[in-house]
């Protein structure tokens, strides 16, 4: 009888450390930055590549950059950090930046992402997207009520990759188009590597001190943008570093600085059969801005 008893209670508590468990695999943190914006993550987040979102609360509105992969409640944990009107916003159209967009109403992307939320990166057809679809572009303004974001186009992860810039504040929202980690074109639609210089010297003249990646905990320094370019300028035409994709593509990859440990590590990714027109359209850039 005390053996049956003892069993049933060591049962109940090994049921109980499950349930922990499988509520821990799905739990939300956040993060109040320097700059203000919030950092959101989440356990199944991650991986060998963090994935965050960004909250940013104005007086009457806040914005949601990014939804992660697809995992149940994220729109009840934002609702839980603030209840202000909510604008949903996606950086591209990667799955790892627009998993829980079912979970909002309406979504806001650049129209040439647009596509990657009803289609893969092979073309393959996607379930809907589960909401409404909106798009923003370059030039455009987002007031939150005493709290500005302008959006700036910066093609080359992705043609309809965005980034938010804060001038008040002085930070910028990067997604995947500036960060430690660059896959230059994952899939099948080239950007000429002239547009992506000319997007980050755009990006580079305005005024800000910290930027925040999707896959970056930390805030990173502005010239992580001069680092990115050198280390395309002086390393891709030489790099020897090929890593594969099986069925996607091969990539030569940059990697400087040790490993993600380290705040100045950089890791580029360029696909490998594109590379003579890269470090060609790279080059003839370069010599175009040194006459000005
Ligand atoms: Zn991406």
């Amino acid at each position: 009888m005390k053996n049956s008893i003892v069993r049933y209670l060591a049962h109940r508590l090994m049921r109980r450390e499950e349930r922990k468990r499988a509520r821990m695999e799905n739990t939300f943190v956040h993060e109040q930055t320097a700059h203000g914006p919030i950092r959101i993550s989440c356990t199944a987040w991650r991986t060998h590549n963090p994935i965050n979102a960004w909250l940013v609360c104005g007086a009457q509105k806040a914005l949601l950059l990014d939804t992660g992969l697809s995992v149940p409640g994220l729109a009840g944990y934002v609702r839980s950090l603030t209840g202000l009107p909510l604008m949903v916003v996606n950086s591209h159209g990667h799955f790892d930046h627009t998993g829980c967009n079912p979970q909002f109403d309406t979504v806001w992307i650049h129209p040439q992402d647009a596509p990657l939320l009803f289609q893969d990166l092979f073309g393959n057809a996607l379930a809907a997207p589960g909401c409404e679809v909106k798009v923003l572009q370059g030039g455009d303004s987002i007031d939150l009520g005493g709290t500005v974001l302008d959006v700036y186009e910066v093609p080359g992860h992705t043609p309809g990759s965005i980034v938010l810039h804060n001038a008040a504040d002085g930070y910028l929202l990067s997604g995947d188009a500036i960060a430690r980690r660059i896959f230059y074109t994952p899939g099948r639609i080239w950007t000429p590597f002239s547009h992506y210089f000319d997007a980050l010297e755009r990006v580079r003249a305005l005024d800000f001190t910290a930027i925040y990646s999707a896959h970056d905990d930390m805030a990173l320094p502005k010239d992580l943008i001069d680092r990115l370019m050198q280390a395309l300028e002086t390393h891709l035409e030489s790099c020897e570093n090929v890593w594969a994709m099986p069925g996607v593509n091969d990539y030569y990859l940059i990697e400087l600085n040790g490993g993600p440990e380290n705040p100045a590590y950089i890791n580029i990714s360029v696909c490998k059969d594109r590379r003579n027109e890269a470090v060609a359209d790279i080059r003839a850039w370069r010599a175009a801005h040194a006459q000005h």
